[in-house]
């Protein structure tokens, strides 16, 4: 790319893939630039500021790079709504029969989580696409970007484990959460570890439904026991250390609340009144579209309320350990706030 010569010192140039922008050239000066290491098949965006004469002040314009596409370099599979891109070096790491169960695990968990909260996130095919930017593990929306080293990592899994891969069920939970619907925020604000939990719900499903096998940092988990037993003991901020030994964030008391520990609450719940009365609640709940209750608190209490009329009268609330109910009353409602049924 070209770079306009006004030997302005506040010239820079910038690039953006996923994330922030990253400086290429700060300042820049007039020439041309070369950018290394860009994959095929993707759009890249630079940024260049320079000094606006006409303005009389620094502006920018933003530059759209597509790269060309290289099937020797990514290869392209498809099951009914889901299209995979992944790079052939990974392909070549795996058997073809390992790698088509695999995919057809990945359509599977798909048809589950539209069975279990009965809308879908995204309309036609979902890409799931191997990717070399990203801050994270994965990134959910369409196209689901999963790092390079995760799928790599993915593939050998799946021969050592037959797995199913946490990261791309939780990345395609993601996409069926709905919003705020009934992740319990508000938006507005976010609260990471609710939509965090509401993945994670989706996941939960699948592992109940197909038995699966996932790995988390190198264990091994089979189904829904050993999902829930993740949540209970191992995961960061697990709900044993939460509300058994309370050994969790213990200097913040407002803020004294995890995503995980809450997914075990409901998975508890769960293994006493079973999916059904979930499956109904979230379709109540996408009945509600713009009457859904705006606040987090009246939102879990609507929840549990549902659960409870759904599941023939059982006192879900009263399933739960009564410290949780207090900090859940604190996290999602505040002060005086309390998990009851309305
Ligand atoms: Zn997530």
């Amino acid at each position: 790319m070209e770079f306009p010569n006004d030997a302005c010192p506040h010239n820079r140039i910038e690039r953006i893939t996923h994330g922030p922008w990253l400086n290429v050239a700060n300042p820049a000066r007039s020439g041309i630039y070369t950018f290394i290491n860009l994959e095929p098949g993707w759009t890249y965006q630079l940024r260049k500021h320079f000094f606006n004469q006409a303005l009389g002040r620094m502006d920018y314009r933003i530059i759209n790079v597509r790269t060309v596409h290289c099937n020797t370099y990514f290869a392209r599979f498809q099951t009914r709504d889901l299209i995979f891109y992944l790079r052939q070096s990974d392909v070549d790491r795996i058997s073809s029969s390992n790698l088509n169960t695999w995919m057809n695990r990945m359509q599977l968990a798909h048809d589950d989580m539209y069975h279990l909260v009965g809308r879908r996130g995204v309309a036609g095919s979902t890409t799931i696409r191997s990717t070399r930017y990203i801050g994270a593990a994965g990134l959910s929306g369409n196209p689901i970007l999963i790092a390079h080293a995760n799928v790599t990592a993915l593939m050998d899994d799946i021969t050592r484990h037959g797995c199913w891969s946490f990261v791309v069920l939780h990345e395609l939970g993601h996409n069926f959460e709905g919003g705020a619907w009934w992740t319990f925020d508000t938006g507005a604000h976010g609260a990471p570890s609710t939509r965090e939990f509401a993945a994670n719900w989706m996941v939960a499903y699948v592992m109940s439904r197909r038995n699966a096998t996932i790995t988390r940092y190198g264990r091994i988990y089979v189904g829904i026991a050993g999902y829930r037993q993740y949540f209970y003991a191992t995961s960061g901020g697990s709900y044993r250390n939460v509300f058994v030994h309370n050994i969790w964030d213990r200097n913040s008391y407002a803020h004294r609340f995890s995503g995980n520990a809450l997914l075990y609450t409901f998975l508890s719940i769960e293994a006493q009144i079973g999916w059904e009365p979930f499956r109904q609640t979230f379709r109540y709940f996408n009945t509600l579209g713009s009457s859904t209750p705006p606040a987090p608190i009246d939102r879990v209490n609507l929840f549990l309320t549902r659960l409870r009329d759904f599941s023939g009268g059982r006192d879900v609330i009263g399933m739960m350990n009564p410290f949780s109910r207090f900090y859940y009353g604190l996290r999602f409602g505040g002060a005086g706030w309390a998990i009851r049924y309305v």
